[in-house]
């Protein structure tokens, strides 16, 4: 299946999405976790990327476009992939389509997992990211089984630079502005599978999976 998830920041993308692939044996690509393996490498994208990203700012569509174009010909997307956090634009919407066309692919459905903004600030002040898989953990509501420490790989678990306060603020704006559109843009598509995710993460992905299956 080729699929996309969206929703705004903290809707429990990445926490789908780690159970998702292997579910249905697809190829997961985060742009997030892309920019965040940049950074870490130290890369130009990755010091251009920062800039961006610690201020809550989406990074340009040129460097993100042209980033996930590369990363969709790579072979292990031929078995099917699922976007998460791309598009996040309505240029991007439109290069991905463009991409897609040439590549003979069509999306099959988009996954917009619905949280009121009031739940948001609370989910990723207290999220917790493990550094060796990017698993994602929340200190209250999806505690690790040892603090600090990923259950998957027994990787050491970080806060992210923008999950503060202040960024965060500034990231659910930028949602609001820029990437909400897309709702309608693929609503009108016929493609948008919209999800209920202020529920226990279980659910969330029981909803999911019997959505897909419709
Ligand atoms: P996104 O990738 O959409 O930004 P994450 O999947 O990283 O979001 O989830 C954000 C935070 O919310 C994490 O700390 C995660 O553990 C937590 N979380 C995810 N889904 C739920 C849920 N259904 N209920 C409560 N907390 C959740
Ligand atoms: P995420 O991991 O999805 O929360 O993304 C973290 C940050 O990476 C965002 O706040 C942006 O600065 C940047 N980013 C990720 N994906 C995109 C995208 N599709 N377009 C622009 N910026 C992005």
């Amino acid at each position: 299946m080729k699929l996309m998830i969206m929703g705004p920041p903290g809707a429990g993308k990445g926490t789908q999405a780690e159970v998702l692939v292997k579910e249905l044996n697809i190829t997961h690509i985060s742009t997030g976790d892309m920019f965040r393996a940049a950074i870490k490498e130290g890369t130009e994208m990755g010091k251009k990327a920062k800039e961006y990203m610690d201020k809550g700012q989406l990074v340009p569509d040129e460097v993100v476009v042209g980033m996930v174009k590369d990363r969709l010909s790579q072979p292990d997307c031929e078995k099917g992939f699922l976007l998460d956090g791309f598009p996040r634009t309505i240029a991007q919407a439109e290069a991905l389509s463009k991409t897609l066309d040439e590549m003979g692919i069509k999306l099959d459905g988009v996954i917009n997992i619905e949280v009121p903004r009031e739940k948001l600030l609370a989910r990723l002040t207290g999220r917790r990211v493990c550094k060796s898989c990017g698993a994602s953990y929340h200190v209250l509501f999806n505690p690790p089984e040892k603090e600090g420490v990923c259950n998957n790989c027994g990787g050491e678990l970080y806060q992210r630079s923008d999950d503060n306060e202040e960024t965060v603020n500034n990231r659910l704006d930028v949602y609001e502005e820029q990437t909400q559109p897309l709702i309608d843009y693929y609503k009108e598509k016929g493609l948008l599978i919209n999800i209920n995710g202020d529920q226990p993460i279980d659910k969330v992905l029981a909803d999911i999976l019997a959505a897909l299956r419709k």
